[in-house]
């Protein structure tokens, strides 16, 4: 098994991307906190990799809120005994041009990106130092960490950002055996994308199936879309690796959509 004993935190794991990767980890022999700001759904995941014999924990946690992440992580550590990997995926969407955007909203999609990554990363990366024996801090970007697109400019601007995060924490972290990477995907059928096709439907004044083909796939070299288990298994891929040599990139999984 690639993360045989290997303890990790991964934020947002109670839906989507998140939870396909936090049942990766287990399947590969992680010990595996599950944090998310629903703990309802964050123990369902729990209970079900732990009836297939997996370890796992559940924890409450806003990302943006300073004592909760560190509460958070301090009881992965309390329960698995350290921490090795974190994978700071916790996030939403929010459609809105630039011009109409609110201050709230806008500030609200920076706190659980930016705020999200920094803290998560903050606290991980001191229980790493002090443990001494290295580390992995994945990243969720997106495409849009490197490319832009209409009525999703805060999040653009969010995940733009947590390229810098990587790129800091890939310099700082090396001194220490600690490895930052950012994985940037395309457009995957989770809850987060399901509620965006009506909207931008109904934006842009077309049907969902053409904002699908026409809008939504289009840049892709093959017309499809990309899966939560693509994404986690890139995530095993840079947890488990094991040198420095791969540090501070950015990994597109967009069937092409995007190739920066
Ligand atoms: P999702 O809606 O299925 O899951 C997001 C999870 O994050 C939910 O369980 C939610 O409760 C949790 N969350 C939200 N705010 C939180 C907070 N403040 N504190 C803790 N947990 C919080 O979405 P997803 O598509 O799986 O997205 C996961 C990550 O992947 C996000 O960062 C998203 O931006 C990124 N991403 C998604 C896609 C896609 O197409 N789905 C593409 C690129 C990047």
């Amino acid at each position: 098994m690639h993360l045989d004993s290997r303890v990790a935190i991964v934020t947002g794991a109670a839906s989507g991307i998140g939870a396909a990767i936090a049942r990766a980890f287990v399947r590969e022999g992680a010990l595996v906190g599950v944090a998310d700001l629903d703990l309802v759904a964050a123990e369902k995941v729990v209970a079900e990799m732990r009836s297939g014999g997996g370890q796992a924990v559940a924890v409450q946690m806003d990302v943006t809120d300073e004592q909760q992440v560190s509460r958070g992580v301090d009881a992965v550590v309390t329960a698995f005994g350290g921490i090795d990997i974190l994978v700071s995926n916790a996030g939403f969407q929010h459609l809105d041009t630039i011009a109409d955007v609110s201050f709230e909203n806008w500030k609200r999609i920076l706190a659980v990106h930016l705020d999200g990554g920094f803290l998560t990363t903050r606290v991980c990366l001191r229980h790493m130092y002090r443990q001494g024996r290295g580390g992995a801090i994945i990243l969720m970007g997106s495409v849009h960490s490197k490319e832009a697109s209409v009525s999703k400019g805060p999040y653009v601007v969010a995940k733009h950002g947590l390229l810098g995060l990587c790129r800091t924490v890939a310099k700082e972290g090396a001194a220490h055996g600690v490895r930052a990477n950012l994985i940037c995907p395309g457009f995957v059928r989770t809850p987060l994308v399901e509620k965006q096709i009506p909207e931008l439907a109904a934006r842009m004044g077309i049907s969902e199936e053409q904002l699908i083909s026409d809008v939504i796939l289009r840049a892709t070299v093959d017309g499809e879309f990309t899966t939560d288990t693509d994404i986690a298994e890139v995530a095993v891929f840079l947890a488990a690796f094991s040198s420095t040599a791969l540090t501070g990139q950015s990994i597109n999984v967009s069937h092409g959509w995007s190739m920066g």
